[in-house]
């Protein structure tokens, strides 16, 4: 029997991994200038402590890492096993709220009355107020304009699922390939395309964009009732979560024989993201490696139409810091992993962009998706 090794599941991360994480996050809020960070269901605080509440209701669940103390976690007494069954969970202290008390005055025990945190940026509205009103002098950062890295080095085990998603990605794309695209609709080539990243692995599918034609002008369209006709470029942006971890790929495939424009257009596009590509490297800010992409397109004069960023983080969500922009300084250290993305939208004709994962090492750049940047020809 042939096991298939990218769809085992990989080792669970472990009480220390959990325990490196909340020091890294304590150290670099004392760097912020902050008294610690305040931390609510979502994808904080399952890189923090491994904790993902079954449901995120009204009750508040907060993870409170502060510079100075060790780690305390409060959650709604009825969901108090879930929490400690956590892989964290042993080196958070944990307590507990009752319903019919005050759940604010029992986490403002474990605040500094005159504080500065950063919060999730998903918090509730109705707990930030409910904190602040128990404790007026503390104030409220937003965690990703405070900490926007902290999630953004990923370590080995990080980098081998965020593999292992792009190669069930890229498997996903040579069989999508593969079926009828003339004479059906962009949402029945979308479902097809969803079908197969759930069959390589895949246990959310956050996007499956078809922009067939016209429609592939529109980088926010996503799927339509359109039929897909012979001639037309299509864009296939598709993504989601394999074990826990986001896939990302954007290809062009072609409807039939492409026109020597489409073709020219596309190996732009294709050029333009192997020079952001080449300019990923420790120590490079952000921002060069959408300069790297755009000026590639904007010396084939079409820099008019490139009209968004050239790529975004991912991990445990398919969207995060750090961002490839102009204005962005950031450094890039090995272990970031982002997308690069460049496109050309040429309104009411077609559009092309082709998107991989990439991570930083030592040396440059490493791809996460193997998949060929050719155009491909479907029927
Ligand atoms: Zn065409
Ligand atoms: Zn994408
Ligand atoms: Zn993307």
């Amino acid at each position: 029997m042939i096991a298939s090794r990218s769809n085992s599941a990989p080792a669970p991360f472990t009480t220390d991994d959990f325990g490196e994480r909340l020091r890294r996050a304590a150290l670099s809020a004392e760097a912020a200038g902050l008294d610690g960070i305040l931390v609510t269901p979502g994808p904080d605080l399952l890189y923090l402590t491994g904790y993902a509440p079954v449901a995120i209701t009204e009750r508040i669940t907060m993870l409170v890492v502060p510079v100075d103390a060790e780690p305390a976690m409060i959650v709604p007494r009825l969901e108090r096993p879930d929490a400690e069954e956590a892989a964290g969970a042993p080196i958070v202290r944990i307590t507990d709220w009752v319903d019919g008390s005050d759940p604010y005055e029992a986490c403002a025990t474990l605040l500094t009355a005159a504080g500065r945190y950063a919060v999730s940026d998903s918090a509730w509205a109705m707990h930030l107020l409910g904190l602040q009103g128990r404790l007026p002098s503390s104030s409220y950062v937003s965690m990703t304009k405070a900490l926007p890295m902290l999630r953004a080095i990923k370590d080995d085990d990080e980098v081998a699922r965020l593999a292992a998603a792009g190669a069930a990605a890229d498997q996903a794309y040579e069989e999508i390939i593969k079926v009828r695209f003339a004479g059906r609709s962009e949402t029945d080539v979308a479902a097809d395309l969803a079908d197969l990243l759930r069959r390589f692995g895949h246990s959310q599918v956050d996007f499956t964009v078809v922009g067939s034609g016209p429609n592939g002008a529109n980088p926010h369209h996503e799927i339509g009732p359109r039929i897909i006709e012979d001639g037309d470029m299509v864009v296939l942006d598709f993504g989601g979560l394999k074990h826990g971890y986001g896939s990302d790929t954007t290809r062009t495939v072609h409807v039939g024989e492409p026109t020597v424009e489409e073709r020219e257009v596309h190996d732009i596009v294709r050029r333009a993201q192997q020079a952001g590509f080449e300019a990923v490297r420790p120590g490079v800010e952000c921002q060069e490696i959408d300069r790297a992409s755009r000026a590639v397109i904007a010396e084939a004069g079409f820099g008019d139409y490139f009209i968004h960023r050239v790529g975004h983080g991912i991990g445990l969500t398919t969207h995060e810091p750090p961002y490839m922009v102009e204005g962005e300084t950031q450094i890039l250290h090995p272990g970031m992993c982002f997308s690069i993305e460049p496109g050309i939208y040429l309104p009411g004709r077609f559009g092309v962009r082709i998107e991989d994962i990439v991570t930083v090492v030592p040396e440059g750049g490493r791809r996460l998706n193997q998949s060929s940047h050719e155009m491909r020809i479907v029927h």
